[in-house]
């Protein structure tokens, strides 16, 4: 394990817990803490290196930062307006790790909300920027099936890509993570 694999490891933990402590306090101010591991053991397989297990989260830190440093070599899709593909943003690191822990946050509240409130390919959100996410995912899974239950990966998929772009417009106006993390765990979702 490598300085970098625990640095990353660590902005994981903090975006996650930051997320998971807005979207599950509910009304009375009762928090229901979760807890984040730091898994020391070499991830179960290359492309998982963070998973949630009802009711933990798991992070696997050897080899995290290279990972994910791999996985930032393409370009951010943004779907709120229609990007030429060579206009796209390159992605960064610090965009994925928004997007992981939203995708993981809501496989979280995945256990506390219905399953007819998940987005899922026949869903048609009256948000249309979520419609397109929908549709885009939609297409994604077609060419590239999920490992895993297809309904709670379409679904994390979905809140991923949004957060992820919210983050990357925010960040475009000067502003940083601390401050839109209310907002982004509003784009995860509540308790019923
Ligand atoms: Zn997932």
């Amino acid at each position: 394990m490598s300085a970098d694999d625990w640095k990353i490891a660590n902005r994981l933990f903090q975006t996650i817990g930051s997320l998971d402590r807005i979207v599950f306090l509910d009304e009375d101010g009762y928090l229901m803490p979760a807890t984040i591991v730091l898994v020391t053991n070499p991830p179960p397989d290359e492309d998982h290196f963070i998973e949630y297990s009802h009711p933990e989260y798991h992070i696997f830190v050897p080899g995290i930062a290279k990972h994910l440093q791999n996985a930032a070599k393409g370009n951010l899709i943004l779907l709120a307006e229609n990007f030429k593909l060579q206009d796209l943003p390159v992605l960064t690191v610090d965009t994925l790790i928004v997007g992981i822990a939203a995708h993981e946050v809501r496989h979280r509240l995945q256990h506390f909300i219905p399953k007819n409130c998940w987005f899922s390919p026949d869903c048609s959100p009256k948000d249309g920027y979520m419609e397109k996410v929908v549709k885009f995912v939609d297409r994604l899974f077609h060419y590239d099936p999920p490992r895993g239950d297809f309904n709670k990966e379409f679904d994390a998929k979905v809140i991923e890509f949004a957060a992820m772009e919210y983050y990357w417009k925010a960040t475009q106006k000067g502003k940083n993570l601390k401050t839109i993390i209310p907002l982004l765990a509003e784009i995860i979702g509540k308790l019923p």
